[in-house]
């Protein structure tokens, strides 16, 4: 297949990362194809240095759709793989009639409506990256080789990270611990005590420790420096290609979660994830630790809350750092983990 397949996938960061493994199984099935990828401005680099992409289309800040789907149309597009299946990709099928087009979904209205009906808490009957997989396998017409969970740093990407390391009093060539306390929904959220916690007993192991997270996330990262001395907050101070460059230094990295929790497991990095309100299921942690404390009514959502509707929060609460700790202790000393095959 000679022709042009353009991918949509908007965002966020996690969903992006985890469609790497679909697109090697695309590559690796139609090598003669061009890749194109869809995907909003400000995430362009997470697929910019990606092998399997062979041209991004950025959706620009405030672009409508009819816009974007001109230059999809300009590129003359044998087909469309909608990754994304919400109402952007929907509209802009919807503008380019007699493109062929194949669609993922999330999730399985199986898993879903009873959910919905409050009959029991969701539950992910499938990885969402080998849902990916079944669309490209529908776009390929046949069975095909799963792709590796991978992200590609760009060449830069070390070297903005050990520049912001090294200015907030970090050695990059030291050991060292990356937190990230941070997620879009405060009930994915771990408490930010116990990511102290745990900074603290890094610390007096001697490892380096340095909390990630966004602007909005500042105040998470700052009372974890605060409580944890020595430990080194770095919100605000990563853009997305110094993230990248920054957990390929970590030696072990503990997250809620979220986007961050995605990468570090694509580049390799052991990593604990916290998971209170939604369902770890949805994600591969062979080889990595992922602790979720099983309560009866977890997980109520499928993203994430403001606050626990029950009021106990018992999700979270009752994964204390002991636990966490011990599941983080091996990680410590089992340097870069194989890319997982999704
Ligand atoms: S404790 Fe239960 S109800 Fe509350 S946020 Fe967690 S999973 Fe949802």
């Amino acid at each position: 297949m000679r022709g042009t397949i353009v991918v949509l996938r908007f965002s966020a960061v996690g969903d992006v990362i985890l469609a790497a493994p679909a697109l090697a199984a695309l590559r690796a099935a139609w090598p003669q194809a061009r890749i194109v990828y869809g995907i909003k401005e400000r995430l362009v680099h997470l697929v910019k240095h990606n092998p399997n992409v062979d041209e991004v289309l950025e959706l620009r800040q405030g672009e409508g759709p009819c816009s974007f789907a001109r230059r999809i149309r300009a590129l003359a597009p044998t087909a469309v793989l909608d990754l994304h299946n919400k109402i952007r990709s929907k509209l802009l099928r919807l503008l380019l009639p007699g493109v062929p087009s194949v669609i993922w979904h999330k999730r399985d209205f199986r898993d879903t409506l009873p959910v919905k009906l409050a009959l029991r808490p969701y539950r992910a009957s499938m990885l969402f990256a080998d849902r990916y997989h079944a669309a490209v396998e529908e776009l390929v017409g046949r069975p095909l080789p799963h792709g590796k969970l991978e992200y590609f740093l760009g060449p830069g990407d070390r070297a903005a990270a050990d520049a912001a390391l090294r200015a907030n009093g970090l050695d990059p060539d030291r050991p060292l611990l990356g937190l990230s306390p941070g997620a879009n929904w405060e009930t994915k959220r771990w408490p930010v005590e116990r990511f102290a916690g745990i900074a603290r007993r890094a610390l007096a192991q001697g490892l380096q420790v340095a909390v990630q997270g966004n602007e909005e996330e500042a105040d998470l990262g700052r009372r974890i420096a605060e409580q944890a001395r020595g430990a080194v907050d770095l919100s605000g101070k990563l853009d997305l290609r110094a993230l990248g460059g920054f957990i390929s230094r970590c030696v072990a990295f503990v997250a809620n979660d979220s986007g961050p929790m995605h990468m570090a497991r694509a580049l390799g990095v052991p990593t604990l994830a916290l998971f209170g309100s939604t369902d770890p299921a949805m994600f591969d942690f062979r080889g990595h630790s992922a602790l979720f404390a099983g309560v009866p009514c977890a997980p109520c959502s499928f993203f994430g809350r403001s606050r626990c509707p029950r009021g106990h929060f018992r999700c979270m609460l009752d994964l204390d750092e002991d636990r966490a700790w011990s599941a983080l202790t091996p990680l410590l000393g089992s340097g870069r983990l194989p890319l997982l095959s999704a």
